[in-house]
Order: C-alpha cells, then structure tokens, then sequence
C-alpha cells in the first residue's frame, strides 16, 4: 500500500511542506479506513458530535483524494451514553468501566439494555434498567428451555389441529412487527414491545397441553429474534459437556422413578422427589402420561 508514504506529512527535516503544525485526527481517520477498507466502503460509525467538523473533514479529504463519491455509503451515527444526564466522559472522570458492569450482570444482559434504546438516542445509563432488563433475559432464558424441553417430550401429530391457526398467526404478526421496525432504521426501541409481546403469549400458548405446531413456532421464532439479538446463543445451542449429560440422563432416571411411584400411587414419595429436586432448582410439568422437566435458571 501507499498510503502511509503519500499521505506522510513531514519531509526528512521533520518540516511539513506546508510550514509549521501537521494534519492531526480528521486525515488519521481517512487513512486508517482506507487503508484497510479500500477507496469506497459502506458503512462508517462515530458519536453524532462527529458529523461536523470530523465526518465532514473526512469526506472531504477522501472524495477529493480517492475521485470516488460517495466515499461512505451510511453513516451511523450513535446517540450519547449519559449518566444522570451529562455524558459519559474520562474528562468528567463519570465513566463506569464496563468490566464493573459485567463483574455483576452478564453480557447478555448488557447488550439486551443497550439495543433498547434506538442507537441514533441518547442512552441514560441507570443500574434499574440493567435490572430490568434482567428480569426479561430470565424470561426469554426460560421460554428457550421451556420450548425445548416440550420439543423433547412431545410427538410431532398426524396431522395439524384446527385450533392452532389463530394462535401461529398472532405469533407471527409479533415477528412481522419485530423485524418491520429494524428495517426502520434499526429502530430497536420500536421492536423491543413485540418481543415483549412475544414472550408473553408464547408462555400463555405454552400452558396446560401445549399443541405441538405451536411449541415448534414459538421456538423458530425465538431463533429468528436472535440472530438479530444474540443474546440467547448459548440456550439456543447448549453444547453439553460430559458432566451436564451425566446429570441430564441422571434427571431422567429420577424422574421416572417418580412416575413409578405415582403410577403406584404412592405420591408421598412422588411429592418428595418432586420438591427436592424444585430445591435444586429442577422444575417438573406433570402432563397425563409424562412429566417433563426444565432447570430453572
Ligand atoms: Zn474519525
């Protein structure tokens, strides 16, 4: 590449042909995304305080430089991150590390808080809303498990039933909703209510004797949301290790154990194993014929 010869300011005096003082920020820029994106890329990020002079300055420079136009394709713009209101900045010394968030939430949940606001917004930061939005993540957490432990349990039917449709319809209008408001400029704030909306007809549909075209929808769907959210990767597609396999077949025997016992009906014992293992934090849905499981995070 050229770049750095043609573009390096200074002679060998240590003089810059122009007189005293040197190209500084807007022209590093301009290099440093040339350099590794080419004459033309498309799409280039930066805080709103940027667009001028810095974006300005770059476009400037790059377009007069390189003869293309545009030089950029989008421009992203990100709202502030405040806290209390003023921004947050090392100068006001009112930063809080991001490794102090993560020491007490997960990155999950860090990402899941920051989509909510539209990216082009200014974001004040508060520890309630983390928490909040905890609650959510655990809600989403355990629909995934929920869904999989009923894909597990339950045989796919002959054929469709009758009742399903209304309920696959309204389910898809939610993911219809969801994804419309991305394609309006990311606008995640607008998305965010149809996945809440989501999550709470899901476990509603879940209920009592969930119908299996309805179990398999609500899991597509969840996927389809996360591709965008990724913040369910590793509920998604849990890779067992050795040990969680042990202790997954060991639950199975448990339980079925208990469903001896209860087809005995000798429920004492089934009320114990049951509520040892809710003190495990092992949850069972007794269904007429079988029980299914979930552990409860
Ligand atoms: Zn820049």
């Amino acid at each position: 590449m050229h770049y750095g010869r043609k573009l390096n300011p200074e002679n060998h005096t240590g003089t810059p042909p122009w007189g005293p003082g040197r190209p500084g920020w807007h022209i590093e820029c301009s290099v440093m995304s040339s350099r590794y994106l080419g004459r033309q890329f498309d799409i280039h990020g930066g805080g709103r305080d940027l667009i001028f002079p810095h974006h300005e300055n770059e476009i400037a420079q790059s377009e007069a430089y390189f003869g293309v136009k545009p030089w950029v394709k989008y421009w992203i713009h990100v709202g502030y991150l405040t806290i209390r209101g003023e921004k947050m900045s090392k100068s006001l010394g009112n930063i809080i590390p991001v490794h102090e968030v993560l020491s007490k939430y997960e990155p999950e949940v860090l990402r899941l808080y920051l989509l909510s606001t539209h990216y082009r917004s200014q974001l004040d930061f508060t520890w309630e809303g983390l928490e909040h939005t905890k609650s959510v993540m655990k809600r989403m957490e355990n629909l995934v498990k929920l869904v999989k432990a009923y894909l597990e349990e339950l045989e796919p039917p002959s054929r469709i039933p009758d009742n399903v449709g209304k309920t696959i319809e309204e389910l898809e209008r939610l993911r219809t909703g969801f994804f419309n408001a991305l394609d309006d400029d990311f606008n995640t704030t607008k998305a965010m209510p149809y996945l809440h909306k989501f999550i709470s007809l899901a476990n509603k549909s879940l209920m009592g004797k969930p119908e299996y075209p309805i179990v398999v929808k609500v899991y597509e769907i969840l996927q389809d949301f996360n591709r965008v959210l990724g913040v369910l990767d590793k509920y998604l597609q849990p890779p067992l290790t050795p040990s969680e396999n042990l202790v997954r077949e060991l639950v199975k025997i448990i339980v079925e154990v208990r469903q001896i016992h209860r087809r005995r009906r000798d429920y004492e014992v089934a009320d114990w194993i049951r509520s040892e293992l809710s003190k495990l934090g092992i949850k069972l849905i007794d269904k007429k014929d079988k029980t299914i499981w979930i552990i409860e995070g």
